[in-house]
């Protein structure tokens, strides 16, 4: 059993809230919301950030993208706008080490972040 959290999501040990899939990535909403609309997307292979699904699997980081975009239709906030965000490295507080966009919207987002 991998000790990855998310990949333990990915392998169906741990439930998740499902948005939407595709076959290289997952979406479900955070477990923690910090907007009103906060869902994540993950790749179903293990990469420890973003760049790192970018040097080894760049076909899967354009379907991450995609699916975020699908994660805004459904839930509404494509029109109005959303932020999509991928805290890389612990000094940007990345706390779990299985690459993912946060795809965030629902209310106005600040800016610069915090
Ligand atoms: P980050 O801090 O960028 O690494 O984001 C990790 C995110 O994973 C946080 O927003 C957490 O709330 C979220 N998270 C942790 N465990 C779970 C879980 N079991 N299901 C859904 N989201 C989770
Ligand atoms: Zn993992």
């Amino acid at each position: 059993m991998s000790d990855c959290l998310f990949c333990r999501i990915v392998a169906g040990e741990i439930p998740a809230d499902v948005v939407a899939e595709n076959e290289a990535a997952i979406a479900f909403r955070d477990i923690t919301p910090v907007a009103p609309k906060h869902s994540l997307v993950i790749p179903r292979a293990h990469h420890a950030n973003l760049v790192e699904v970018a040097a080894a699997a760049p076909d899967d980081l354009v379907k991450m993208v995609q699916l975020a975009g699908e994660v805004a239709a459904v839930e509404g906030i494509a029109e109005e706008g959303y932020r999509l965000v991928a805290n890389t490295g612990a000094a940007a507080h990345q706390t779990v080490f299985h690459a993912h966009l946060h795809v965030l919207g629902g209310r106005s987002m600040g800016w610069p972040p915090g």
